[in-house]
């Protein structure tokens, strides 16, 4: 082996070190000093991935989010165990501005765009990062290229937007200040089917064309899975099971209980499922 090649191979592997973008370790949550909400939670975000955590009502994948963001303590929770990194750096003690600032976005469940400003101005308030005017307005027009349906709103009311027109815009606020780490808190919520794969295919776009690294937090596991390359489910504050978004879609009771499809083949009946997801005991 040549010198150079040898280099070439410590880098490689150098690089196979890196850290993820964002790393969770054992982590561990309590509300009101007393309620456990999440436990030993560990999941990795690499580089220019898009992950997925799965999980059905009161897994506590908001919880997650509110303890990356910085949120916590103003819904009186608290980090009691565990840390969370981004590159390498511990951030789980930080402010909630100190995390904008480390390149991290949360898109909110539920939108939350400014209904009393128009398209551009919500966009203009995502871009205050951004020190110069001239940036800002130039960065307002790559996103509204981004989202073409939104460019023909530019000058309307948020308000007056659809509900997936309205996330689209919350996702244009979050990415045009270009952050390291979008986070999405279930972009699907309330939303018609056709709009759903509206947002899925620019979330695609979005991390195809700019490398954009995606923690994607869903109830709705048949998309999220066909999305991103790996995945956690979570269930009761834990990760009950991991792996390629390939394999889990697989898996015999994620199909059963989060895609709907029973052994046979057969897709089974909401109530069903519910039943089932009850009845599961996915801890033993
Ligand atoms: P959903 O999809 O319904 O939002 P989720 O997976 O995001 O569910 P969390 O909202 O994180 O779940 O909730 C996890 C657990 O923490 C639940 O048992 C919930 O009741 C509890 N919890 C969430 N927020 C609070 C709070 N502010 N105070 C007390 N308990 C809370």
């Amino acid at each position: 082996m040549t010198l150079a090649n040898s280099a070439m191979v410590a880098s490689d592997a150098a690089a196979d070190r890196k850290p993820p973008l964002l790393e969770i370790a054992n982590l561990e949550i309590v509300y009101k000093e007393s309620i456990l909400a999440v436990e030993g939670l560990s999941i990795a975000v690499p580089q220019g991935s898009i992950v997925a955590v799965i999980g059905s009502n009161g897994a506590g994948k908001t919880t997650m989010l509110r303890a990356i963001t910085g949120i916590l303590h103003s819904v009186e929770g608290k980090i009691t165990k565990g840390e969370i990194l981004m590159n390498g750096e511990l951030i789980s003690d930080r402010e909630p501005w100190e995390i904008v600032e480390a390149g991290i976005r949360l898109v909110p469940e539920g939108r939350r765009v400014f209904v009393d400003l128009t398209v551009e101005d919500n966009l203009l308030v995502g871009a205050h990062m951004l020190r110069h005017r001239a940036t800002a307005r130039e960065s307002v027009e790559r996103m509204l290229d981004l989202f073409p349906r939104l460019a023909l709103r530019r000058k309307s009311l948020a308000g007056y937007l659809s509900g997936g027109e309205q996330q689209m815009l919350a996702i244009g606020r979050a990415l045009i200040s270009n952050p390291s780490l979008l986070m999405l808190d279930e972009p699907s919520l309330g939303l018609a089917p056709m709009m759903v794969d509206e947002i899925f295919a620019t979330i695609a776009k979005i991390h195809r064309e700019r490398d954009m690294t995606v923690l994607l937090v869903e109830q709705s596991a048949t998309r999220s899975l066909e999305l991103a390359s790996y995945c956690y489910i979570l269930q009761n504050g834990r990760v009950v099971l991991e792996d390629t978004a390939k394999s889990v879609s697989k898996h015999e009771d994620v199909r059963e209980f989060y895609l709907g499809v029973g052994k046979e083949g057969a897709r089974r009946s909401f109530r069903d499922i519910k039943s089932y997801r009850r009845r599961k005991r996915w801890l033993g």
